[in-house]
């Protein structure tokens, strides 16, 4: 998709929504919010985009709102530098805890910059920690390191693997949150 830099979608001031028709050979035309700004989607021919807006404008306009919200939060994030050594003792440091705590060993830390998530655990026990970790406070790198130190116990993210999560951090949903706006902090100073 072209990415165009659209105003948010938000009523202006005579109450119509900005969006940009991209047409696709599809059947049926659909809404996309990408960064808070609207495309329709639509097929070729298509005219009646400003009705479908219109028809979804409660839905674009709440989850607009959310956006935007989000992104504030974001901005007032204080992002972390690092030097690599540091940051890459700290998480080893955290592994090595947690992996005698669990009771698992864990074979090799490799450290890259991934586009959409913060670790992963392969089920021979090598963990992959994204190298954007390292402008996060050190409370969040435990965190995701516990996270990813639990999956050699426990491979899925049911129940289970979650309690065990809370007998570590009762507030992990409050840190869940956090993280969320600290991915698109950092996503924009990137
Ligand atoms: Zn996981």
């Amino acid at each position: 998709m072209v990415q165009l830099n659209l105003p948010f979608a938000l009523p202006t001031d005579n109450g119509d929504i900005c969006y940009e028709v991209v047409f696709r050979k599809i059947r049926h035309p659909r809404l996309e919010l990408k960064s808070g700004s609207l495309f329709v989607i639509a097929p070729f021919g298509y005219k009646k985009s400003a009705e479908f807006v219109k028809k979804y404008s409660a839905w674009v306009i709440k989850k607009t709102t959310e956006f935007r919200a989000r992104e504030e939060r974001a901005r007032g994030k204080e992002l972390k530098l690092r030097k690599r050594g540091d940051f890459e003792s700290l998480v080893m440091k955290f592994i090595g805890m947690y992996s005698s705590q669990i009771g698992f060993p864990v074979n090799r830390v490799t450290f890259r910059k991934m586009k959409s998530r913060w670790g992963s655990c392969s089920s021979t026990g090598n963990i992959t920690i994204n190298s954007r970790l390292s402008m996060l406070p050190d409370d969040m790198i435990r965190y995701i390191t516990h996270h990813e130190v639990l999956h050699r116990k426990i491979r899925n993210h049911k129940k289970e693997f979650y309690k065990q999560v809370r007998a570590e951090f009762p507030d992990y949903k409050i840190i869940e949150k956090e993280l969320n706006e600290y991915w698109l902090a950092i996503r924009a100073a990137a």
